[in-house]
């Protein structure tokens, strides 16, 4: 229903360098406590709408300039990425970035810096982070840069958890994985989104995962929405069968 939305996305437009029309116009609305899907090729603009959600597009040089975006029913659109922070919505970046230099727990440590409910609460956290990924607390004195691929995507995903979000937007957490451990990052987002009730919006270029994992999906195509709806039904339709999970 209506008031179950946490994040509502207008008809927004993005241009970059103040030419290139990157978003024409993407609508999209985000209810509290599920998984929401971002889909669509390479160029589509999914990391452009999680970017202009998070307020990050300023250092690309990117604005919104048409639209509207609201969370929790106000306008968001000219804070900055900090105050998104504050408010519970944390962006998990495209392609990892750890701190290579630190190890795995300084890492997840660094999530949780501009907490201030004490040292208690967030070592709590770490072992919460620790029960999801079990891997990490085997590598928890690695040195990040040391670890492989698909640990570093967890550290980057166990990091945003260490700040108590309430929304984690999530840009192609299956990119550059093996099938294997693409399914086992999405089992864990399952979880966490089950257990901890963190609403997901996540960006993802392999149809076929994400809309087994999503309740609901939007395709992009050339900066626009060209499709939504139930993943289940995403699924069985003839387009996104033919065109995004390879089978006809
Ligand atoms: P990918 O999976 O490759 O990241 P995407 O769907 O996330 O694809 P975006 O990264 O949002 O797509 O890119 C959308 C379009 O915007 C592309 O044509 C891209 O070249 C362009 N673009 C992205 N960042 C910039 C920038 N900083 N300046 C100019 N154009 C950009």
């Amino acid at each position: 229903t209506e008031q179950d939305t946490v994040l509502e996305v207008n008809n927004i437009e993005v241009i970059y360098n103040h030419v290139i029309l990157v978003l024409k116009g993407v609508s999209l609305k985000v209810p509290k406590g599920g998984i929401t899907a971002l889909l669509g090729g390479n160029g589509a603009g999914k990391t452009t709408t999680l970017k202009a959600i998070s307020n990050l597009l300023h250092s690309e040089r990117g604005e919104v300039t048409k639209g509207t975006i609201m969370y929790r029913g106000e306008r968001v659109q000219e804070l900055d990425p900090a105050e998104m922070v504050k408010r519970g919505v944390i962006q998990v970046m495209e392609g990892r970035h750890c701190f290579e230099h630190l190890t795995v727990e300084e890492n997840l440590l660094t999530g949780a810096y501009t907490r201030t409910d004490g040292r208690g609460a967030v070592s709590a956290d770490l072992e919460m982070v620790y029960n999801y990924f079990p891997r990490l607390k085997e590598r928890r004195t690695s040195q990040a840069g040391y670890t492989s691929g698909g640990e570093q995507q967890m550290v980057a995903i166990g990091r945003a958890l260490m700040s108590r979000p309430e929304t984690i937007l999530l840009d192609e957490p299956s990119m550059g994985l093996a099938p294997q451990l693409v399914e086992q990052i999405f089992e864990i987002v399952k979880s966490v989104n089950e257990n901890e009730g963190y609403t997901f919006l996540l960006a993802e270029q392999n149809t076929n995962v994400a809309l087994r994992y999503a309740h609901y999906g939007y395709i992009l195509e050339s900066g626009r929405v060209v499709m939504d709806g139930p993943a289940a039904e995403l699924r069985e339709n003839p387009d996104v069968k033919e065109f995004y999970l390879g089978m006809s």
